[in-house]
């Protein structure tokens, strides 16, 4: 078998090229070793850059046919949830003046409800990649379904396997890569109707206290979301006290939390999922007709809530490159990949040092910088043009992190 673009991984970045190529004519193959795509037991945000990639794909009405909710806003609030700022996306001038926050498993379905119509994308689910080597025309490519092996020959061999990447490791492609201390626990559940209004409010909320991190947020009308750091020190502590002390902290934060969630069934802590961050810091995506996208390229801390949005711009930039250039053979394969290469690694090298320093500040259960980054905070909800900054960094359309002197600004205002 002879493809123009091999693609290993259904996830959003994948996919999304897999549209682009397609909808081109290019001969596409597209693998995921999963039997089919299924709910993660989280949510996720599609920022204004995501909407906008949707948008170009003619994908919009679709996306809001889902079950999603539109946040106009977040709320940021203290470890005992006095409120600290409040943050807009009206403030950031942009087409799409909220985000989506939906569970993904419904949008990857939607985007391969897409490639149904495209005979030239042949989809494989519960087919995995093995091993690739590199031949005069691109790669040779090996995977196996169902207990037999096929070869398949492609002139771009497209990496979208996630976080701990199988083809990335096999082109030798090396970097830092790391898993942070502290890890997160993830339940999403339907809301009783009679549930308290502080449960069933659709308002995403961050509560950030003193070594705590706690985000609730809306996945659909009924649906509701969130996530728990688990730090590293509490970990014990918290196995050793169990569910009772784990949803009395809950209700702290949200008043009737903990017995919404023991009527929905949640009997034991060990039930809820535990989902590690990673950090993937590469020096290089690629290595020749072999290219990296999404968590396989630069997986990040979910603080900045854009690793989704940012695999699709990945998948926008990577389809546009090898649209045009892939006609020109194995030369126009290299410059495809290195104009991608060129125009989004330094966006990433910048949301990963955004998202370290949100890791220290967020995580810290230092009295001094809690004290710190409280009055930032409040600062920063005093101060428009600071607002509008932020809300255009977490869009993902643009960058615009605050400089120190912003910081020292919002310091005073708070
Ligand atoms: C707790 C948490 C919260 C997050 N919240 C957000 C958010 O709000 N917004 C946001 O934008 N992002 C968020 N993210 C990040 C987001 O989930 C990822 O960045 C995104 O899913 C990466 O997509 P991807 O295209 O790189 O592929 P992935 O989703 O990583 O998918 C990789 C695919 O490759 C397949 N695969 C792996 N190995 C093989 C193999 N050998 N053969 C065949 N197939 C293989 C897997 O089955 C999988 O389907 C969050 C992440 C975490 C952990």
């Amino acid at each position: 078998m002879k493809v123009d673009v091999a693609i290993v991984g259904a996830g959003a970045g994948g996919l999304t090229l897999a549209i682009i190529l397609g909808r081109a004519g290019l001969r596409v193959l597209l693998l995921d070793s999963r039997k089919e795509i299924g709910p993660v037991g989280r949510g996720e945000l599609i920022q204004p850059l995501g909407l906008e990639i949707l948008d170009e794909l003619g994908l919009l009405e679709s996306l809001f046919s889902l079950p999603h909710i539109r946040n106009t806003e977040f709320a940021f609030l203290d470890g005992r949830g006095r409120p600290l700022m409040c943050s807009r996306y009206a403030f950031g001038d942009e087409r799409f003046p909220f985000s989506v926050s939906l569970e993904p498993h419904h949008m990857d379905r939607m985007l391969l409800d897409c490639l149904g119509g495209l005979s030239n994308v042949e989809i494989r689910f519960g087919a995995s990649y093995s091993e690739h080597h590199l031949s005069e025309e691109g790669a040779d490519l090996w995977w196996s379904e169902g207990g037999r092996m096929y070869q398949t020959q492609t002139a771009v061999l497209v990496g979208d396997d996630g976080r701990r990447s199988k083809v990335r490791a096999d082109a030798g492609i090396a970097g830092r890569i790391k898993t942070y201390e502290d890890s997160y626990l993830s339940w999403s559940f339907d809301c009783p109707q009679d549930a308290p209004e502080s449960v069933k409010s659709s308002l995403g909320r961050y509560f950030i206290g003193p070594g705590k991190i706690f985000f609730l947020f809306a996945v659909s009308p009924v649906r509701r979301f969130f996530l728990y750091m688990l730090a590293q020190r509490d970990r014990k502590t918290l196995e050793e006290k169990g569910l009772p002390v784990f949803l009395s902290e809950l209700d702290a934060w949200v008043p009737g939390l903990g017995d919404t969630l023991r009527r929905t069934g949640l009997g034991k802590l060990e039930e809820i999922p535990e989902m590690t961050v990673m950090k993937v810091d590469l020096d290089r995506w690629s290595r020749g007709p072999v290219v990296l996208v999404g968590d396989a390229a630069h997986a990040m801390n979910p603080h900045v809530a854009q690793g989704r949005n940012q695999a699709m711009e990945d998948a926008r930039v990577l389809g546009r490159a090898l649209t045009k250039d892939l006609a020109a053979g194995p030369v126009g394969v290299l410059r495809a990949i290195a104009e991608y290469e060129s125009l989004r690694r330094p966006r990433t090298i910048d949301l990963h040092r955004l998202a370290d320093e949100m890791t220290w500040i967020w995580n810290s259960s230092n009295p001094f910088i809690v004290s710190l980054r409280e009055r930032v905070f409040r600062g920063m909800d005093r101060s428009p043009s600071l607002s509008r900054k932020i809300v255009r960094t977490i869009s993902g359309l643009s960058f615009e992190p605050l400089t120190t002197l912003d910081k020292l600004k919002a310091f005073w205002a708070g």
